[in-house]
């Protein structure tokens, strides 16, 4: 690690910050710290340098602590910290709105603002819900989400998400939600490279719940275009294509979830045009400022957007929106990270280097315990067998054997989750699958 890192030290005192999404009993009992990062490089307080292969939780696509990135956060800190979007405007927003619509699929010609991932999905799920009610058709309030799906912790993307425990707590949600089945089928599916080959007709069950719920009264369905937080799950070839079909059929709004897909990490801009399927909204957040400062947003269809600007002039299109929408070091990181990502050719870099991750994660299949192994563009995912022992253990134990050898991924119960910084090269690529190799012949042993 460069000198330029320096090292932090935690507190004795680990109990007054709780953790989210974290078993923070467990952890203050055995706690783990990155302190600095630099490109594809964590560092421990220790001095140890950790290869990161999960680009922080799914957003650093430039790498850590970009120079470019870092310097236009600091400057502008320096020169207009905050200022509202409520009524007046600061340039830097619509700058921002204007490159990430320059680069967005065809017909999206609008950016709303959030500050995070769960907000740009709650504030989609409100716009499907305006839109119809503005159309005359205040009655489509069903929302529909999937199996396995993770939309953000609000109430809207929560009710829609299909990770059960992450539901479990919190009672009976959103009422007027449906879930589709997810689309992860081993027995035809197991180790597929890229989009299976098995499963289009996953999506004719959207064609089922209809006929129990009354399709008009659907307002949206939303997905990830490849559930990441499920599992790392790539959409059967030809599933998008066909709910796109049938929300037509019906009426209904298309919603992508592209917060993790987005800005670039299956080698376009947008899951969207990697996939070839138009949906009416796109949420997006993580890469968008690469992970550097919060923002979420949401893309808008010209369909959506005309449909919401019928009423009067003087009235606001949207009775919804944030304190920190536009918020200025956001706007500023995001158009950094959008300069990076196309003077550094970071989405075509990803494109180029989808084959090599894709043999180089499928080179594991003998190595140990593993039950499928899936990928696209720049996601991956090592499905272990969990054999007889508790749910998880034996993939958190291969996670460990990889932080042991000085790479860092994330272990979702039975699956390792990949989603390394777009500025990977084939070097680390292969430094990440010597480390998992290692777990899993451990797990064999
Ligand atoms: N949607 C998807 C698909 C996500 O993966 C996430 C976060 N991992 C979210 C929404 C929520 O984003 P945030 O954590 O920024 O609220």
């Amino acid at each position: 690690m460069p000198d330029a890192i320096s090292i932090d030290v935690p507190p004795n005192d680990l109990e007054a910050f709780w953790m989210p999404m974290t078993a923070n009993r467990r952890f203050k009992k055995t706690p783990m710290f990155f302190s600095a990062a630099e490109g594809m490089y964590y560092a421990t307080p220790d001095g140890r340098r950790v290869l990161d292969a999960i680009a922080g939780l799914w957003c650093v696509n430039a790498g850590h602590c970009h120079p470019r990135i870092v310097e236009a956060i600091r400057a502008q800190a320096g020169k207009l910290d905050y200022a509202s979007s409520f009524g007046v405007g600061h340039p830097l927003a619509f700058h921002f709105a204007n490159r990430v619509v320059e680069i967005a699929p065809p017909g999206f010609r609008h950016l709303f603002l959030a500050g995070s991932g769960s907000e740009a999905v709650d504030s989609a799920l409100k716009f499907a819900l305006a839109y119809h009610r503005a159309r005359g058709e205040g009655h489509r309030q069903r929302l529909i989400g999937r199996q396995r799906a993770y939309h953000g912790v609000g109430f809207g993307g929560l009710s829609v998400s299909g990770i059960g425990w992450q539901r479990a707590q919190f009672g009976a949600l959103l009422p007027a939600t449906s879930h589709l089945p997810h689309t992860h089928d081993l027995a035809r599916n197991a180790f597929s490279r890229g989009q299976p080959a098995h499963g289009v007709e996953f999506a004719d069950a959207l064609e089922g719940l209809l006929f129990a719920v009354d399709p008009s009264t659907v307002a949206a369905v939303i997905v990830e275009p490849v559930a990441g937080a499920g599992g790392v799950l790539p959409p059967p070839q030809g599933y998008l294509q066909r709910l796109r079909e049938i929300c037509d059929r019906h009426g209904i709004l298309l919603i992508f979830d592209e917060v993790v897909t987005g800005f670039g990490r299956l080698g376009a801009p947008f899951a969207a045009q990697a996939l070839g399927v138009g949906p009416d909204l796109i949420t997006c957040a993580k890469g968008m400022t690469s992970g550097t400062v919060p923002m979420g947003g949401v893309l808008i269809s010209d369909r959506v957007h005309d449909g919401l600007s019928q009423g009067p002039e003087a009235v606001p299109e949207l009775a919804h929106g944030y304190t920190y929408s536009g918020h200025p070091l956001a706007c500023a990181a995001g158009l950094a990270a959008l300069d990076v990502y196309r003077d550094e050719g970071l989405f075509e870099r990803a494109a180029r280097l989808a084959p090599i991750w894709e043999d180089a994660l499928h080179g594991l299949r003998t190595l140990g315990p593993v039950r499928d192994i899936r990928n696209l563009g720049l996601l991956g995912a090592i499905e272990i067998d969990g054999g007889d022992g508790a749910p998880g253990e034996r993939a958190r134990a291969c996670a460990e054997v990889c932080l042991e050898r000085g790479v860092f991924i994330r272990a979702l119960g039975d699956t390792l989750i990949l989603s390394p910084p777009l500025v990977i090269d084939e070097g680390q690529i292969g430094q990440i699958v010597d480390a998992i190799g290692s777990g899993l012949r451990r797990l064999a042993a």
